[in-house]
This record gives C-alpha cells, structure tokens and sequence, in this order.
C-alpha cells in the first residue's frame, strides 16, 4: 500500500498540496481528481519522487520512502504528454533501460517476455515493429503505458494518460485500462481532471481542490455523500 501523512509541497508563494492525507490500498485503482491547477500531478510527482516534500511523510509497503530517489521507489508512471523515443520500434521503447529500472535483476530476455506479454495485453501485439509516426496516439499512449508494465512495478502511477485522444478512443482505451487492472492488479493511482473517468474508473475517487484533499471514497459515495459543496459541484457538474 501507499501511505501519504500531511504532505504538502511548496514552489515559492504557491502550496501546490497542502497537508494530504491519502492512503491507496494494494491492488487499488485510485483516481485522482480535481480541477486544473489543483495538485493532482505534484501529487503524483511527490510519489514517484519526481519532486521532495516540503513537509510530510510518504511510505510505500514497509518503507518509508520520503527521502529515496525515484529509482528506488518500485514505482513507474505514465506523463500527461507520453514521450516515445521517435526512432525506437514500439518493442524497443518498451524494453529500452527496463532491466536497470527494475528493482530487482532481471535479464534481457525476461524483459522481452514481458514487453510480449503487456503488448498482448494491451492489444498492440502486432504493432511492436513499428516506431512512433507509425502509430496513432492511442497506440502510442498504449506503448507508454505498456512501458510502465515492462518494468513492474509495485505502484503504477498515470498522469492524464488518456487526454491526448479523441473522445472515441478514449472510452475504448479507458475501458482496456479498467481490463488491464482487472487481470494485473497493480496498486494504481489515476490522475484525471475528467469526473466521468474519475467515476467509472476508481475504486475510490480522491477529489482534490487548492492542494487540500476534499473527500477520498467510493464513487458511489462521493456521489450520494460528497463532503461539501465543492465536491457536490465538482461532481454533479460533468465537464
Ligand atoms: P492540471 O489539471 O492543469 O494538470 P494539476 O492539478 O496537475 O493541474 P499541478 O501541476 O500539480 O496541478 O500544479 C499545482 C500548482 O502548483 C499550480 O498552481 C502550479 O502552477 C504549481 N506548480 C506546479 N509545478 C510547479 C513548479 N515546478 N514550479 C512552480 N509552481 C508549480
Ligand atoms: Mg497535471
């Protein structure tokens, strides 16, 4: 699990978050939530260790992790704007560095087997030889996130992974995310400022505003008992 303690991260004047208190079970899907501006990726940076905290703790399993570099973290996160190297294969952005990422050793061909089996997971078997202007930016989005799996990791963490498609292929997509979890159960947390997606996808839905944690529950109960007014209006008013 992740356990967040009264974390609060400063960048001058500006408290980007302030005192969160979050806690994501293993296996969970959580999503994260909240309008632009709210802290939702610094918050996802601060797991990843991206960026240090001003105050506040951060454990992941039995560590406490607050102080440790990103490499050791058993974490790997997908980027609002997912950068593929442009002259790699698909194969090869996926594999590229994974057998160092990894926390513990594994060999080059174990990492093939794996950049195989997410490919299959994610529906992108047959795309595998193709570099990033063959691919449409689902496709490259899937690569990204089946990037983030080669290296499996203890804690997914995706930041707006699917703001870059259309409409279209971003039901599809978010429904082959909900697939994927279904069957891998990585503990995952999901930023999006989407209420829909927040919706359908979480476990539980952490709502966010001004750096502050407004209400972290099941969607079903943000919805009937949101905890106040912002998240009664965030909620009930779809974007
Ligand atoms: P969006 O939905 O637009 O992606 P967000 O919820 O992800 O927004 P953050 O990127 O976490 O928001 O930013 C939270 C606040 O911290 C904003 O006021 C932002 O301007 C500020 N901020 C974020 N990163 C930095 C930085 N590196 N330096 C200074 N201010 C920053
Ligand atoms: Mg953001």
């Amino acid at each position: 699990d992740i356990e967040l303690s009264n974390v609060r991260k400063r960048f001058g004047d500006v408290t980007a978050v302030d005192g969160v208190d979050l806690t994501v079970e293993d296996g969970e899907f959580l999503t994260v939530v909240g309008p632009s501006g709210c802290g939702k990726s610094t918050t996802l940076r601060l797991i990843a260790g991206l960026e240090t905290v001003t105050g506040g703790r951060i454990r992941i399993g039995d560590r406490d992790v607050t102080r440790e570099d990103p490499s050791d973290r058993g974490v790997a996160m997908v980027f609002q704007s997912y950068a593929l190297y442009p002259h790699m294969t698909a194969r090869e952005n996926m594999t590229f560095g994974a057998s160092t990422a990894a926390s513990e050793s594994v060999t080059d061909a174990e990492v093939r087997e794996r950049a195989e089996e997410a490919a299959a997971l994610l529906d992108i078997g047959e795309l595998m030889d193709r570099t990033p202007d063959e691919l449409s930016g689902g496709e490259q989005q899937r690569v990204a996130i089946g990037r983030a799996l080669v290296r499996d990791p203890e804690v997914l963490l995706l930041d707006e992974p699917l703001s870059n498609l259309d409409a279209k292929l971003r039901i599809r997509t978010r429904a082959e995310l909900a697939e994927l979890h279904d069957e891998v159960g990585t503990t995952t947390v999901y930023v999006t400022h989407d209420q829909t997606e927040a919706m359908t996808l979480g476990d539980r839905v952490a709502v966010l505003d001004g750096g502050e944690l407004q209400q972290c529950a099941p969607p079903q109960e943000v919805y009937d008992r949101p905890a106040n007014r912002f998240v009664a209006e965030f909620i009930g008013d779809p974007a």
